[in-house]
């Protein structure tokens, strides 16, 4: 079987992790100083606040920078952390259509900002960079916080800016993303006073012991977790290479089967995901599709089967407010992952090809 994801764990992940157990220090400590220096290298910023999750970076930037009664743009065409997170924080969540690219529209921002407007959340989908200076520039003339959702791009960069310095960067260190610690996050910024703040406050509002300066909460990253990281920060643009190396092979051998859209490359894309839509053109439905890749023991996942305010859950929430977005609806329908880590060899890569291939009939 080919899985939709590998994590990267060598003898020097187990070593480090062993050390870490031996050392009688679980808990944050040196190691997770460590993954965040590499952090702020890699997404070029003064800070990184390592945490418990991608979800934790969400909610404590949000709860920190925001207000509740607040809106916050963003699309429905992404994992429910980026929206329950700002639900969770009181905020009202306008929802925009995306492009072809799967990301944030910014010509349909304007039309989502208003005076109760206070942020704007780009998710970089997939690994690839959202239109960062049309969207900062948004957020500059209309005085918004700007959240980059980076948990699927890390390394990512659009015109040759780290995705996480446009914004305040949050990032996710879950067990299926490109750099994992089993579960973990991470926030970056340059904003000493908001790095404090952030580190304050999942860190049980004490920025000494038993001093208190706020109300804080738990979302502490441990050593552990950070141990497991840090090998695959060591050699980041390696695996990154490798993703990008295994789409150009994919998107190659899956060149001219009608109905069948590869994702362009974009630069600074790191392929957390090969996503292709299987378009109504197409001779098989993407349902047949995947049955098929499934008996021939290639793993593959609908990233996203439904929009966000397709979820009663969701769409019963006063504070979600969902507009007409129909090209999100049409691609939703659409997407279909394949296996681009760079776990894959040659004969992988073929066998995912050959299969596509065979179920297009060609
Ligand atoms: C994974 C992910 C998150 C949440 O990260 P966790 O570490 O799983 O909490 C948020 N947003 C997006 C787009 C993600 O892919």
């Amino acid at each position: 079987m080919i899985p939709i994801s590998q994590p990267v764990i060598d003898e020097r992940t187990e070593g480090l992790v062993l050390d870490v157990l031996r050392s009688g220090n679980l808990a944050a400590g040196r190691v997770v100083a460590e993954l965040e220096r590499h952090f702020s290298e890699v997404a070029g910023t003064k800070h990184a606040i390592a945490m418990s999750s991608g979800t934790a970076a969400l909610e404590t930037v949000m709860e920190l920078t925001l207000r509740p009664g607040q809106a916050i743009v963003t699309t429905p065409f992404t994992f429910a952390a980026s929206v329950s997170s700002a639900l969770r924080a009181g905020l009202e969540v306008r929802l925009v259509d995306i492009d072809d690219n799967f990301n944030l529209d910014a010509s349909h921002l304007e039309e989502a900002i208003d005076p109760r407007t206070a942020a704007i959340l780009p998710v970089h989908m997939f690994g690839r960079p959202c239109d960062m200076a049309t969207i900062g520039r948004i957020a500059t003339d209309r005085q918004l916080i700007l959240i980059e959702d980076a948990a699927q791009a890390i390394g990512s960069s659009h015109g040759g800016r780290p995705v996480g310095s446009w914004g305040v960067g949050c990032f996710s260190l879950y067990a299926t993303k490109n750099v994992t610690s089993a579960e973990g996050g991470v926030v970056t910024t340059d904003d000493d006073f908001l790095a404090d703040g952030l580190r304050t406050l999942v860190n049980q509002g004490s920025p000494t012991r038993y001093q208190y300066s706020m109300i804080g909460t738990n979302r502490r990253m441990t050593d552990i977790h950070a141990a497991i990281a840090i090998p695959q920060l060591e050699s980041l643009d390696e695996l990154t290479k490798k993703r990008r190396d295994n789409a150009h092979v994919l998107s190659e051998g899956l060149s001219g089967l009608p109905g069948l859209i590869t994702p362009g490359d974009t630069p600074g894309h790191v392929y957390h995901q090969y996503t292709v839509r299987v378009t109504p053109a197409a001779p098989i439905e993407r349902s047949a599709l995947q049955a098929l890749l499934t008996r021939q023991g290639i793993g593959s996942e609908t990233y996203y089967p439904r929009l966000i305010h397709d979820y009663p859950t969701y769409s019963s929430n006063s504070n979600l407010v969902a507009r007409d977005t129909p090209r999100a609806r049409r691609l939703v329908s659409e997407v279909l992952s394949l296996p681009v880590h760079p776990g894959l060899n040659e004969s992988d890569l073929a066998r995912i090809i050959e299969s596509v291939r065979q179920g297009f009939g060609y």
